[in-house]
């Protein structure tokens, strides 16, 4: 049972003043957790991290305020000048002096009532917000902050600026976060006293307090003690779940699984290509940890395009011949029917059953699936997290696979375990991690790595376009489709009130409807399920040359015979995203290329992306000039750019914490393995604290 101590910061997020069903889904937005399906907490608040901070402390007076400068003003109000009546255009004016000069406090589309109860004439106020200076001059927009003069002590000297979504007021969202600060209660501490005075790390609570209320510009960077603090707390949090879900796993005892290669035999058979050999060994890797009595933990770690799905077939197979079913996990529908379309074919050749089961299976179709899984009627089930539903249950589940692993999280992996009997796991990952992340998010797994690609392979020639060319651009498909190719067209994800004009898909298939007519198809992430799939199908089997996509088909898709795939602004994609996105094309033996259109002008990190991808098709180096590059630059996207599968760890900023914290939480679970010491007590408040909460479920109750 989870402490009442922490319920306050348990306590839907709706629960604080100022936050309606409304706010709460903006914030939604912002919250560093992966909320998965439940509602958004009080607590999750905590974790929302200023990206920089507004330094108030600037006071020159009016005549020292350098044009587009954020300062301090203490000024006394003289009039107001609301605009003419009926001529909205027309700005509200307050003047005010100091004893340095005169200037004008500006408001569009004012509320009188509020501007003078906020200054009222002949008041001394605290204006604080950015200079401008016109035709010598001087005025402020809008000013951020006006306050009393009496009531000084309000206005913050450094303020956190957080991460923003549209329609979410800055104000409103830090009043969220206020009132989630004054819920965190008196906590034990569950760091050694003796690392903490090393490290000069403060409490949690006070480590939350200076990033929230910063006093310097400094306290709010990822190096400094508050910052590393919560660093090391979220990775010894996040080691301790793994390592008591290890535990668990292990004293779960496997069974061997041993066959007689039959199926495996004619599944082979029935590929039209030979293994790599980096397939036959990852294999062979597989098998031998199937006959063995203990449970399999195993990750198959290979690039996009390299193979992983076959490996995975082929193991099933053999679970099968060990008189078992296997099931194989994907994290979106399009990917689950893929996997079942290539998998279907090659499994009924050599005499397999299999299913597919996802949300969209409905009625009596689903209820006979359900049924025929109950009763071993079939062998291999693929399909989407609806595998983990109650009412999905298995004769006998010996093997699962879950492909693309970083969108599933411990908590999955634990239900697909309470599944079967003891089945062993096989987690697949076309993301190329990092050796250092393979520690975060998987802890002691063993490892298989795909390292080649299939023969015959092309290299992808990836060129970069500014946006300007388009119509070049577009000349040059059109004759490509004429030849026969087919050509993968990413737009971003558009945020409705986004500043800069983009495109979304579904302007950019209007406004290329009038080229490519009926040879092209759109997909995108607010499609119903059955469009989407016939959007891909018919992309897949030719009807279509042209497939307009958001990011939905970033993760796995594969049509081999797709040759071209141009990315439109990919100036806003982050390097792993865009290393999958192309890795969409080059499946097949003809040249393919991928073309990123960008916009102009290019920052600094946003060139170094693109050049990096036309550098080098290799996933590793890519992923770690990633790791270098995030934090300098923003990703697309309005959560903050952590290290996946963290709210607060910045692995480019803490990775020296994170072997630490490993042999910390391999030394307390070896001293205290049920956590029932005071120290343990306390850390059980920090795995709840860091949404960890099935991972104290495993702990014995005490
Ligand atoms: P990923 O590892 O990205 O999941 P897939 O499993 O989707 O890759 O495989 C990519 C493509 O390569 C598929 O079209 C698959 O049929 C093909 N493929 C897999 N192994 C081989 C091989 N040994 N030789 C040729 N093609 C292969
Ligand atoms: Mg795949």
């Amino acid at each position: 049972m989870r402490p009442s101590l922490l319920d306050p910061l348990f306590a839907p997020i709706t629960s604080l003043a100022g936050v309606g069903p409304k706010v709460a889904t903006l914030i939604e937005r912002v919250l560093p957790a992966d909320l998965g399906d439940r509602d958004a907490r009080a607590g999750d608040l905590l974790f929302v991290l200023p990206h920089s901070v507004i330094d108030r402390r600037n006071r020159p007076g009016i005549a020292g305020a350098a044009e587009g400068a954020i300062v301090t003003l203490e000024v006394r109000i003289d009039r107001h000048q609301p605009p003419p009546r009926g001529n909205r255009s027309v700005p509200y004016r307050v003047y005010a002096h100091d004893d340095t000069g005169e200037i004008a406090l500006t408001f569009f589309h004012a509320h009188a009532a509020y501007l003078e109860k906020a200054m009222p004439e002949g008041e001394h106020v605290l204006v604080s917000g950015r200079m401008e200076w016109f035709n010598g001059r001087p005025s402020m927009v809008h000013p951020d902050h006006i306050v009393l003069a009496s009531e000084a002590d309000t206005l913050p000297p450094v303020e956190p600026v957080y991460p923003m979504t549209a329609g979410l007021s800055a104000k409103v969202l830090r009043r969220a976060i206020g009132q989630a600060l004054e819920r965190v209660p008196p906590l034990p501490e569950w760091l050694d006293t003796a690392f903490l005075r090393r490290n000069t790390f403060p409490t949690f609570g006070d480590a939350l307090g200076r990033l929230h209320n910063p006093e310097n510009p400094t306290d709010t960077m990822p190096e400094n003690s508050a910052w590393r603090r919560l660093a090391y707390d979220e990775f010894l949090a996040s080691q301790l779940s793994l390592a008591l879900v290890r535990a668990r796993v292990r004293r779960l005892a496997g069974r061997p699984l041993v066959g007689d290669d039959r199926i495996v035999a004619r599944l082979r058979a029935a590929l039209p290509y030979s293994l790599t050999g980096s397939q036959e060994t990852a294999l062979a890797e597989i098998l031998a940890d199937l006959t063995e009595p203990d449970r399999m933990l195993r990750l198959l770690q290979g690039d996009v395009g390299s193979g992983k799905t076959v490996v995975a077939l082929l193991a099933m197979g053999r679970a099968v011949e060990a008189g078992g079913q296997a099931a194989l996990m994907a994290p979106t529908e399009i990917l689950a029917r893929q996997h079942f379309a290539t998998i279907a074919p090659l499994a009924e050749h050599a005499g397999l059953r299999i299913a597919i089961l996802t949300g969209r299976e409905k009625g009596r179709e689903r209820s006979e699936t359900l049924a025929r899984l109950a009763d071993g009627t079939i062998d291999i089930v693929i399909g989407t997290h609806a595998l983990f539903q109650e009412a999905v249950t298995f004769k006998r589940l010996v093997f699962a696979v879950v492909d693309e692993q970083h969108r599933f999280g411990v908590h999955q992996r634990l239900a697909i375990t309470a599944k079967g009997d003891a089945p062993d796991m096989l987690v697949m990952t076309a993301t190329p991690i990092p050796r250092t992340l393979v520690l975060t998010a998987f802890g002691d797994m063993d490892v298989s790595k795909l390292t080649e690609k299939p023969a015959g392979r092309q290299p992808i020639r990836t060129v970069t376009l500014p946006l300007e060319r388009l119509d070049e651009l577009i000349r040059r498909m059109k004759d490509a489709v004429a030849d026969g190719q087919k050509i993968y067209w990413i737009c971003p994800l558009v945020e409705e009130s986004e500043e800069v004009k983009l495109m979304s898909a579904e302007d950019r298939f209007a406004s290329l409807k009038p080229v490519f007519g009926q040879r092209m198809g759109l997909v995108h992430g607010r499609m119903k399920g059955a469009e989407k799939d016939e959007a891909m199908r018919a992309f897949k089997d030719g009807e279509t040359s042209v497939l307009i996509a958001t990011t939905v088909i970033e993760v796995g898709v594969d049509v081999p015979d797709a040759t071209i795939i141009v990315i439109e602004h990919a100036e806003r994609f982050g390097l792993a995203q865009l290393h999958q996105l192309r890795g969409r094309v080059g499946r097949g033996s003809k040249p393919s290329s991928c073309v990123l259109l960008y916009k102009d002008p290019l920052g600094e990190t946003a060139k170094r992306r693109l050049s990096v991808l036309r550098e080098t098709e290799d996933g590793f180096l890519i992923a770690e000039e990633d790791l270098k590059l995030r934090g300098e630059g923003e990703l697309l996207g309005t959560r903050q750019s952590g290290t996946p599968g963290f709210q607060v760890a910045r692995i480019e900023f803490h990775a020296d914490l994170l072997e630490t914290a490993r042999d910390d939480a391999r030394l307390i679970l070896s001293r205290d393995p049920d956590l029932q010491s005071e120290r343990g007590q306390a850390l059980r408040l920090l795995l709840y604290l860091f949404g960890k909460d099935d991972a104290v479920r495993l702990l014995r109750a005490g």
